[in-house]
Formats: structure tokens, C-alpha cells, sequence
């Protein structure tokens, strides 16, 4: 409990700064938890977890960053939360983040900005800014975040920590607040490699509650590499050129080098159709999420408006005040993308690349172990910069997108700094090989 109130106290008091705090936690425990439950030599005996807003947990405000789900407070928790409560965590607080996932700024919350703790006039990355600017500045030893399109990996690279995206399926979605079903994903955000495995490996396993998970075929190792001898690493041209700031691609540059010291070789590949995984991915999660939301409609949870005047006004009117902007984007292109005579041309055939993307990676990894980029294409930039225009703001993904669309591994560790702020490098494997992944990180960091 010492390690527990130490932490709890940092977090209160930045949630008690409001606006000269860095606005990471929407909620934080009050005091450290009576002794119930996992056994003293539980492994994960007393360490406290942040835990991304969006992760259900019973009693306790989750509210994914939106209005729409104001005084909401589940009568369950999510799988992953409770797999870690029996390992013997205990829940901290849950971290803010932009609303139902949707975003790469931390911008798009009910809840207001998430600042980074590296320079508090830029922004944390999104969605999951609250969990990995947490983290950065010491107010939680290591969170849980989702990652659909990016939300682990470019938050971690923004705020210099670690954060693995583990295989879809690997980790149950029960009782996460859905964005995009095919695509959330969720996993660890820690300061080193070795706390990635350890947090990963009581998140994976196969839950009937989840009919997408699956047991993972290995048990989680905690890595042990000293070099990378014998490993191939590709570079996709298509990730790697134009719009990638110099600086990054300086860190990225001088990250190959220091793996081919090590013993990897560094090789050229190509992933011919990731040019159009950003587009299809625009497509393919607003159609889910535009299905995912239908449910909030005053009725069930959260915020109902006030006087309707009848029932289809109410609906109306509670959606109306209840989704922020960004949420209402995407519902009307993901409505539109899945409306008769429309279907095809732009959700099948955002579909249809997604199978070229897998394909293109399967083919990759006849030739090599891994997938090496840059994690994001710029450092954090600053707060409002992009709000403006959320296409500019969509390039953030254009890195960690094909891997989710591909459901395959991939984690963000830190190599370096630009101007003084952190850079991440990405590392993507196959489906499954995350103890591969792991282990190559682990050597890199
Ligand atoms: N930035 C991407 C989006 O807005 C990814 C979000 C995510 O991974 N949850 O959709």
C-alpha cells in the first residue's frame, strides 16, 4: 500500500491542478483498497494500474472521453482489468483520452486536453494521451491503453515510453467501450521493454465472453536477448519516405545502424498497397464505430437530454448534445460508407485492400523477422496545431495503421530525441510472435 499511496497521491494532485496539471486522470482511487482478494504472492502482489477510461470497471466512472456517457458507472469490469486485479493489481485511476478513441492528440475529450509531460504546451499523442503521459511523468508505474489505428504506439512515441499493440485476439475485448470491433486492440504502456512483457502476459488469453480471442500459442517470456544476430530487418519504402520529418527519420536512421552493429541485417522491402491503408482505414473503423454508437441513445446509459418532445426528438436531441464533433464525423462518413449503393464502392473496397495489406505483410515475412518504421511521422506537436484539420491530423497513423488492419503485432519503443522530444520506433512481427517481438525490442532500447 506504501507504493500504491505514493503513486495515488501524484495522481490526485495532478488531477487537482486541473489546468497547471497535465489532465492524465478523468478519476483516481481514494485510497489504497482493502485487502481483499489476490493472494500475497499474487505476481503482481500491490502494483497499481492506470487504466484507459474506456475499459469498464465496475462502480467506477468510465466514460470514454464523452459526454454521452456522463454518471455512467458499469455494473461489471472488463477482462483484461479483472485478469490483472487477480494477478494482484490494483486499479489507480483511469486515464483520460480523446473521445471513444478517436483521435491522435488527445484533443477530442469531454474531459479537455491531456498536456505532455516532456513540453506541457504539446499534445500527448492519441487516443490513449492520458495512459501514456501518465506514465511518461511518473504518475502511474505503467497503464493500459487501446490501440485501433494507432492509440498505443503514437502516444508512446510521443511521450518517450514503450507501448506494444499485441495480435488481435490476443487480449479479450470484453468490456471495452467499442470503437472499432475488428480493430480494438488492447495493451501495455511501460517505461521498458521487460515491464511490457510482464503486464502483457496476464492480459492474454482466450475469453468465451470474447468470441474473437484466442489463447495465445505461447506462454509470455520476459526477454533476455543481447544481440540481434541473424535477424532480418525490412524497411518498407512505402512507410518510410515522404512525410516522415527529418528528425525522425534521423533517429530512425541511426536506430538501423545501431541494430545492424548488433548483428541484424537491414534490407529494403516493399508493402505495396500500404499507401492506401490510411484511406481504408477512414473507411473501415468509422462504418463500425457508426454501428458501435447506435446504442447510445439516452435510453440505456449516460446522458438523456432534457424535456423531449417525443421519443425520436429525444434520440435526437441526446446525441446532438452528447457526441463531440469528431464522433459525429465519423458516424456521418461511417453511415454513409454503409448505406445502400454505397456499400461497395467504398466499404467493400476498403475491405478488399485490407486483404491486399495482410498479404503484402505475409509476403514480407517470407524474407524477413520484422517490419521496422518510424512510429509516428513527427514528434508532439502543439496543442491546436492540427485541430483544424482533421485529414492533417489522420497523417499522424500513417505508420501504425496497415499493422491493425493487418491484426498483427507491433510495439513503439523510444530511440532518441528531436528538438529535445521523444522519437519512437516501430517494430512489427508476425501474428503471434510477440515473444520474438519482445525480445528484438528489448535488444533495441
Ligand atoms: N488516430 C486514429 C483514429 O483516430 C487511431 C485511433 C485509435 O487507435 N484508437 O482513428
Amino acid at each position: 500500500t506504501e507504493l500504491f499511496d505514493a503513486y495515488r497521491e501524484r495522481a490526485a494532485a495532478d488531477r487537482a491542478a486541473a489546468d497547471d496539471g497535465l489532465n492524465a486522470y478523468t478519476w483516481v482511487a481514494d485510497a489504497a483498497p482493502a485487502e481483499t482478494g489476490a493472494a500475497h504472492d499474487a505476481p503482481l502482489h500491490g502494483v497499481p494500474l492506470a487504466v484507459k477510461d474506456l475499459f469498464c470497471t465496475e462502480g467506477v466512472p468510465s466514460q470514454s472521453g464523452s459526454r454521452i456517457l456522463a454518471g455512467y458507472r458499469p455494473p461489471y469490469t472488463a477482462h483484461v482489468v479483472e485478469q490483472l486485479e487477480r494477478a494482484g493489481s490494483t486499479l489507480l485511476g483511469k486515464t483520460n483520452q480523446d473521445e471513444f478513441a478517436m483521435g491522435s492528440s488527445n484533443e477530442n475529450s469531454a474531459f479537455g486536453p491531456v498536456r505532455n509531460p516532456w513540453d506541457r504546451e504539446r499534445v500527448p499523442g492519441g487516443s490513449s494521451g492520458g495512459s501514456a503521459a501518465a506514465v511518461a511523468a511518473g504518475l502511474a508505474p505503467w497503464a493500459l491503453g487501446t490501440d485501433t489505428g494507432g492509440s498505443i504506439r503514437q502516444p508512446a512515441a510521443l511521450c518517450g515510453i514503450v507501448g506494444l499493440k499485441p495480435t488481435y485476439g490476443s487480449v479479450s475485448r470484453y468490456g471495452m467501450i467499442a470503437f472499432a470491433s475488428s480493430l480494438d486492440q488492447a495493451g501495455p504502456f511501460t517505461r521498458d521493454v521487460t515491464d511490457a512483457a510482464l503486464l502483457y502476459r496476464h492480459m492474454v488469453g482466450r475469453d468465451e465472453r470474447d468470441s474473437t480471442s484466442l489463447a495465445h500459442p505461447d506462454a509470455i517470456e520476459l526477454p533476455k536477448g543481447v544481440d540481434l544476430k541473424g535477424i532480418r530487418l525490412g524497411v518498407p519504402e512505402e512507410l518510410t519516405g515522404e512525410g516522415i520529418e527529418s528528425g525522425v527519420r534521423e533517429a530512425f536512421n541511426a536506430t538501423l545502424a545501431l541494430a545492424e552493429q548488433l548483428g541484424a541485417t537491414v534490407e529494403t522491402t516493399h508493402l505495396p498497397h500500404a499507401p492506401h491503408a490510411l484511406s481504408a482505414y477512414y473507411l473501415i473503423a468509422p462504418a463500425e464505430a457508426s454501428s458501435n454508437l447506435a446504442r447510445f441513445d439516452g435510453v440505456r446509459y449516460g446522458h438523456r437530454t432534457q424535456d423531449p418532445d417525443d421519443l425520436l426528438d429525444m434520440y435526437v436531441r441526446t446525441r446532438a448534445e452528447g457526441f463531440g464533433p469528431e464522433v459525429k464525423r465519423r458516424i456521418m462518413l461511417g453511415t454513409y460508407a454503409l448505406s445502400s449503393g454505397y456499400y461497395d464502392a467504398y466499404y467493400g473496397r476498403a475491405q478488399k485492400v485490407r486483404t491486399k495489406i495482410s498479404e503484402d505483410f505475409r509476403a514480407a515475412f517470407g524474407s524477413f523477422d520484422f517490419i521496422v518504421t518510424p512510429t509516428a511521422p513527427t514528434v508532439a506537436f502543439r496543442l491546436g496545431e492540427k485541430t483544424a484539420d482533421p485529414l492533417e491530423m489522420y497523417l499522424q497513423d500513417f505508420c501504425t495503421v496497415p499493422m491493425s488492419l493487418a491484426g498483427i503485432p507491433a510495439i513503439s519503443i523510444p530511440n532518441g530525441l528531436s528538438d529535445g522530444l521523444p522519437v519512437g520506433f516501430q517494430i512489427a512481427g508476425p501474428a503471434f510472435s510477440e515473444n520474438r517481438l519482445l525480445n528484438a525490442a528489448y535488444v533495441l532500447e
